[in-house]
């Protein structure tokens, strides 16, 4: 079985896990789905709010020169005008000039083995001509034409020019916006940095590989502002702290890349960005973003709405606009990073295992409790004692009295629920449980005052 392959059967065994096991569905299934769209389940929601409340933890809650803002996602049609996102935010597409399904042109010159970064339309449509390069359904391709990835719609009842507004396809312009409400409210010391989380809409060409490529998605985005003098300094520390957010994720040091975006495919407004990727089972591929955007958007703004966005050094009379850095991490992209880092099959007891080896802090489950058996009243009442204990302590602990105590074991690793505590005949004597650890399957004695306190 080609390398590819083996890959391909990671990344179907964790999308069967993720549906059979309530953490991500198709979007819109019962309606036959809707290509791009994904819908989080219970368990789902958990591990991506964890990751989401710990990036927020990090990046705000931790530091004292972060101020979080939480944008409206419709803006006014001027941000993207101004921003170039009416202009430029396209992708090349080509077209299967017999079934007319459409295609990202760079997506398929890549797949064919070529190097596509930095070829303008007409290179791409060469190349496709020169090497008769076909559709995936074998017939000839279009010329490669630009795609505008933004969802339009419009505002309010009446359907003209002036009412387009656009799903924003960044968090990012919804900070930039808000850079001087912060100012006037806050009057922070430079640097300092806005962050946000929140939904991204980008109409994908093409939307695969489960939800790495979504067409709605989540960003978690920072614009710290700085003095442009210090873009050097300040660039390096943001490199160490996407490894520490890496880390935070529990993803392996030696599958993280920095990869130094060369100039002919960086935009025109960055002096540097450094791609993070990852070695998702898919292949290795952008996990988040990090980029020096000078002072691109910031006099967007001033020059589009004519309003000045300088900072003053405080007991000064020093005044610029500021530079800026930006992070951008995507939320999907995370969880499949952590989900493919996790997922694990072993053998225990001469039997298939399948866990997900969750860093317990992202866990979506941290104890499922149960009785040795769930018609013995006594244990059962001690047992529900404990879960009440573990619940109003932890939250995320479950009641699992299914099944035999080894299939509740399977299940909740599957999940990767760290520890399942189980309530025997000796609980009743000398109110100890069992304990028993999800990554090792050893099993160790705990008294209940200890456990719950
Ligand atoms: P790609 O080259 O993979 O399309 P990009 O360079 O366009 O990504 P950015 O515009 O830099 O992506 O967006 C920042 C981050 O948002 C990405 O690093 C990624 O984590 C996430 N992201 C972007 N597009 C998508 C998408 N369609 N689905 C899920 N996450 C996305």
């Amino acid at each position: 079985m080609s390398d590819k392959n083996i890959k391909n059967e990671k990344m179907e065994a964790i999308v069967s896990l993720a549906k059979r096991r309530g953490f991500i569905y198709q979007g819109s299934e019962v309606y036959g789905g809707l290509s791009g769209t994904w819908d989080y389940g219970p368990l789902g929601v958990t591990l991506k709010r964890n990751i989401m409340n710990l990036w927020w933890k990090m990046f705000v809650d931790d530091r004292e020169d972060m101020y979080g803002v939480d944008a409206a996602i419709l803006m006014n049609q001027n941000v993207w005008k101004a921003s170039g996102h009416v202009d430029t935010f396209t992708d090349p597409l080509v077209e299967d000039l017999e079934t007319k399904q459409r295609f990202r042109a760079d997506h398929l010159l890549k797949d064919a083995g070529y190097d596509v970064d930095g070829l303008s339309l007409e290179a791409m449509t060469k190349l496709i001509q020169d090497n008769t390069i076909k559709s995936p359904n074998g017939n000839e391709l279009s010329e490669v034409r630009t795609f505008n990835m933004m969802f339009k719609t419009t505002v309010g009842p009446v359907d003209d020019e002036s009412s387009i507004s656009y799903l924003r396809p960044e968090t990012a312009q919804g900070i930039f916006t808000n850079y001087k409400n912060i100012l006037d409210s806050y009057y922070p010391d430079l640097p300092f940095g806005l962050a946000q989380q929140g939904k991204a809409f980008r109409n994908e060409i093409s939307p695969r590989d489960f939800i790495f490529r979504s067409r709605e998605f989540e960003q978690m985005e920072i614009e710290y502002f700085i003095d442009p003098s210090t873009w050097e300094a300040e660039f390096e520390k943001w490199i160490g702290l996407v490894h520490e957010w890496t880390n935070a994720l529990g993803l392996p040091v030696e599958s993280v890349h920095e990869l130094e975006v060369g100039e002919a495919d960086r935009a025109h407004y960055s002096k540097r960005t450094v791609d993070f990727e990852f070695d998702f089972p898919i292949g290795r591929e952008e996990l988040l973003g990090l980029a020096y955007r000078t002072d691109f958007d910031l006099m967007n703004i001033q020059n589009a709405a004519g309003k000045n966005m300088e900072y003053t050094v405080k007991g000064t009379n020093t005044k610029f606009v500021p530079h800026v850095i930006e992070p951008s991490f995507g939320v999907e992209r995370a969880i499949m990073a952590v989900l493919s880092t996790a997922y694990t099959e072993d053998e225990v007891n001469g039997e298939k295992r399948i866990y997900l080896k969750l860093p317990e802090h992202l866990a979506p489950i941290k104890y499922a409790v149960s009785p040795l058996l769930k018609n013995k009243e006594e244990l059962v009442v001690k047992a529900r004692e404990v879960y009440d204990a573990l619940k109003k302590k932890h939250g995320n602990v479950v009641w699992d009295d299914n099944g035999n105590i080894g299939k509740r074991y399977r299940r909740q690793d599957e999940i990767g629920t760290p520890y399942c505590v189980v309530i025997d005949f000796d609980s009743l004597e000398d109110n100890t449980v069992t304990v028993r650890e999800r990554d090792s399957t050893e099993q160790r004695r705990v008294s209940i005052e200890e456990l719950c306190q």
